[in-house]
């Protein structure tokens, strides 16, 4: 990797760490308990979680203990090293009776950049029908994936890829995928009032949440960032976890009022001499949901989709 590249991960790498642990403060215990937790509806399902960055899973890690989702993940986490945090992952997963799929770790954090920077769609595209093939083959009733909060580059793209492959597995099966998000560095009891009905909600108990102690504690790439969290929030952040019902079209029909955080900050370190390039939203994220979502417009749809 050359070194402007390797420069321009620095922050990358550093957001992909912290957005993992990023949690909030607290939580509004009075609405949650008033509410039904729907997820008996999921009980029971077979689950994927699709993460962009090895890590995430430990936003959601009581789910994933009661999911048990086969899991994709988009990158080995390496960030502007050689080093890839897959392992660190893969205890997570095994512990927790979780298991990787057939697409783990499949790009450096290096590699994913210069696909969204160049808009590679050739390589994109693949990357769409071997993931709705996943969902096919392995029968998935549900899909947990990054939420769309315009912070990483790397998780926009995830989102646009869980939506378009769910869509298209729709189309190719007659099969419904429920689709559900889940914040990196939003508060993780943040679910809008309207969702909430639909959303999987799972409060953890106090043996649930020291076990989810342990596997952030245990990550070793993390542990400078779970400590900082732990010292400044408390393990109570951790009690609450959401997965929300999102479109899955999600992305290709938003039409940015603000420049996304990712792109704005973009422009400060190209300013600052750290970046060449600036990936933007409309200049090459928004191409690239466009060219999955044609690919999925290949395939005609039985039904309306809803989502
Ligand atoms: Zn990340």
């Amino acid at each position: 990797m050359s070194e402007k590249v390797s420069e321009r991960f620095v922050v990358t790498l550093k957001k992909s760490l912290m957005c993992v642990i990023s949690f909030a403060p607290l939580l509004n215990f009075s609405k949650i308990q008033a509410m039904e937790s729907p997820y008996s509806k999921q009980k029971g399902k077979r689950a994927a979680l699709i993460i962009a960055h090895p890590g995430h899973e430990l936003r959601v890690h009581h789910w994933l203990e009661e999911a048990k989702p086969v899991v994709l993940v988009l990158t080995d986490g390496s960030g502007r090293t050689s080093k890839s945090r897959l392992e660190s992952t893969t205890r997570i997963l095994q512990r927790a009776g979780a298991r990787p799929g057939s697409i783990y770790g499949r790009f450096t954090d290096a590699g994913i950049y210069e696909i969204m920077l160049q808009g590679k769609s050739d390589l994109v595209l693949p990357l769409l029908n071997e993931t709705a093939e996943f969902l096919i083959a392995e029968q998935i009733d549900y899909v947990a994936g990054d939420a769309l909060e315009g912070y990483n580059t790397s998780h926009e793209l995830c989102r646009y890829l869980i939506g378009a492959a769910i869509e298209l597995a729709r189309r190719k099966t007659g099969r419904e995928i429920a689709n559900y998000d889940f914040l990196l560095t939003g508060r993780p009891d943040e679910c809008p009032e309207r969702l909430r009905a639909n959303a999987i909600h799972l409060p953890l108990d106090d043996a649930a949440i020291a076990r989810k102690l342990a596997a952030a504690e245990g990550y070793p790439e993390l542990k400078h960032e779970v400590e900082g969290a732990l010292k400044q929030f408390g393990k109570i952040l951790f009690a609450q976890e959401w997965l929300r019902p999102v479109p899955n079209h999600t992305g290709i029909n938003l039409d940015h009022a603000e420049v996304p955080y990712y792109e704005s900050y973009g422009e400060k370190q190209k300013a600052a001499g750290h970046y060449q390039h600036v990936i933007r939203f409309r200049e090459h994220m928004l191409p690239l949901a466009q060219a999955m979502w044609a690919e999925v417009e290949k395939v005609n749809s039985g039904s309306p989709c809803a989502f």
